[in-house]
């Protein structure tokens, strides 16, 4: 299921008069359609269906991708780069529970199947591979290569990791021990003290400056070309970084936060640093960490040059059963009155987040997980009512990568009853966010490929520079300025599937099956 001619082997066409495919593009002539509601003075609402009229163009041809991670050397870093290496080579390797073959598990995109209709003459549904909605590239064909404020190859940095299985690591070890992190830009205000042991591969200068803005520029353009690549995407799996103060004359517009990186401004974090350099290089920029990299001039800048950026945070583990499991109770009727949410993890992340400023980061991050889907409610939720909701991390070094997190939801049920569900999840972490890595790299590049414009336009352009169709592997889901932030687990995965749909000219999947229900 490779691209045999530079081009992605589509496993349907769609035949239709709206779809057209020529060698380069899929066309598609699409009408969306929503539902405009007003009030009448009397206070009643009223409903207007509407449709506007898109055109969508899918490029066929599948570029050669470059992944650059900042933090390429932790435990994401190393587990998803060996991931990636272990399913190129079509490893399979002894563990104690009998032999284990490298897969896609954990990826939406890879591991998850879409319906694309029924079949015409048994009527039952097909259902296809998410990366075949469209001519997505594949992981294995990725170009890894990044940035760590760590001198260790990705050979030691999987042993420090302590993730995979040494059977795995013995197969993939030459090749990691040639990989090595080049050098990154460390402000240690932003990072947890406890990390400055393994800071041994840092540009000179503790503040952001202009030569560090040049030296990430010219790092990715040489990856680029070294490489031999078409388009490089850059992710940010470093250490949580405290926030960033917003500044009026600092990082509040585009122009101040070019000139404050200029002038040495304290208050620029790296990963801000990171992402003026990809927007200014035109590469996409993603933020897998909690804090306000994205602050509103770099927002700002983003949109100025048409550059794409997202983020913020993985939804890896808890936060993800969360934006599943309280979309499932409110949405069924349930009052949920409280959420418990314990951690504990033993990994270099749990150390970083043992430090207040870093662990702020994280719990803002995790907090707001819940508000779209009690805002929605108003049966159950008067204005500005909020279930309670608390976030606790401790470090507990024994626990390594297995992260534990307990959680506790209390809710209110029929006349008065109460319920309390209580859920125990453990399991590696990196192995968690490494898919979550490459989904978000897969889908980032496809919108690189994909332009839309009013049927009535000439030119086809890009969606907006701030990506929120990646949400669902997001924990705080960054949005065009002034726009909705949906949590829902389900609509944010309807939201990808329903746009990679509409790009092939299909309607969204609306699960009526009417065929099967009128008699
Ligand atoms: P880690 O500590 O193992 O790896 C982070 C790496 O970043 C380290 O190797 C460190 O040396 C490097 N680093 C720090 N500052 C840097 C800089 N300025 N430039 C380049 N490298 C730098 O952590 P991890 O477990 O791989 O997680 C990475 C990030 O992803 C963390 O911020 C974490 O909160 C976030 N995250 C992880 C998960 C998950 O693993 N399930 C979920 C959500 C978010």
């Amino acid at each position: 299921d490779r691209p045999s001619n530079g081009r992605g082997e589509e496993q349907f066409i769609v035949t239709a008069p709206n779809v057209v495919y020529s060698e380069d593009a899929i066309t598609s002539s699409y009408v969306y359609r929503t539902t405009s509601v007003s009030k009448t003075p009397t206070g009643q609402l009223v409903a207007k269906p509407t449709e506007t009229h898109f055109d969508f163009k899918v490029e066929r041809k599948i570029p050669k991708v470059g992944l650059m991670l900042v933090g390429w050397g932790g435990n994401n870093g190393s587990t998803v780069t060996a991931g990636i290496l272990a399913n190129r080579k079509k490893l399979s390797w002894a563990t104690r529970e009998g032999v284990q073959k490298a897969n896609y598990y954990g990826s939406v995109i890879m591991s998850s199947t879409v319906k694309l209709g029924n079949d015409a003459l048994t009527g039952d549904e097909v259902n296809v591979p998410f990366h075949k909605l469209l001519p997505m590239i594949h992981p294995d064909d990725l170009v890894i290569g990044g940035w760590d404020i760590s001198s260790m190859n990705l050979a030691d940095a999987m042993d420090r990791a302590q993730v995979l299985e040494p059977t795995l690591k013995t197969m993939i070890r030459k090749e990691m021990e040639n990989m090595k992190p080049l050098k990154s830009i460390y402000y240690p205000d932003f990072i947890a003290s406890n990390q400055g042991d393994r800071a041994d591969n840092v540009l000179d200068g503790s503040a952001a400056c202009q030569s560090h803005l040049e030296k990430i520029r010219t790092d990715i353009r040489d990856f680029k070309q070294s490489k031999d690549l078409d388009r490089v995407i850059v992710l940010w799996t470093a250490n949580t970084e405290r926030y960033a103060d917003i500044i009026a004359g600092v990082n509040d517009t585009a122009d101040n936060i070019l000139a404050a990186i200029q002038g040495g401004h304290s208050e620029i974090s790296p990963s801000s640093v990171f992402a003026v350099a990809c927007i200014l290089e035109g590469v996409p920029f993603i933020n897998g960490s909690p804090q306000n990299t994205f602050v509103p001039g770099v927002i700002s800048l983003a949109e100025r040059h048409n550059s794409y950026i997202g983020g913020d945070d993985f939804k890896s583990g808890q936060t993800k059963m969360k934006s599943a499991l309280v979309d499932f109770l409110i949405s069924a009727g349930i009052k949920l009155t409280s959420i418990a949410s314990y951690n504990h993890l033993g990994n270099n992340d749990g150390k970083n987040l043992a430090e207040q400023k870093q662990f702020r980061s994280k719990e803002i991050s995790k907090s707001n997980v819940v508000d779209d889907m009690v805002a929605a409610n108003h049966i159950l939720y008067a204005k500005d009512e909020h279930p309670d909701h608390t976030v606790v991390i401790k470090y507990m070094p024994a626990v390594g990568d297995h992260k534990r997190a307990l959680d506790e939801y209390y809710g209110e049920l029929f006349l008065g009853g109460r319920q309390i569900i209580s859920i125990f999840n453990v399991c590696e972490d990196s192995l968690l966010a490494s898919p979550l890595i490459i989904d978000l790299a897969l889908v980032t590049e496809m919108m690189t490929r994909i332009t839309w414009k009013h049927s009535t336009d000439e030119k086809f352009k890009n969606f907006h520079p701030v990506l929120s169709i990646l949400s669902f592997m997001l924990k705080a889901p960054l949005t065009p300025p002034g726009t909705p932030v949906v949590n829902a687990l389900a609509k944010q995965r309807n939201a990808l599937c329903n746009i990679f749909r509409a790009c092939v000219g299909l309607q969204p999947e609306s699960d009526m099956t009417l065929e099967h229900k009128l008699f």
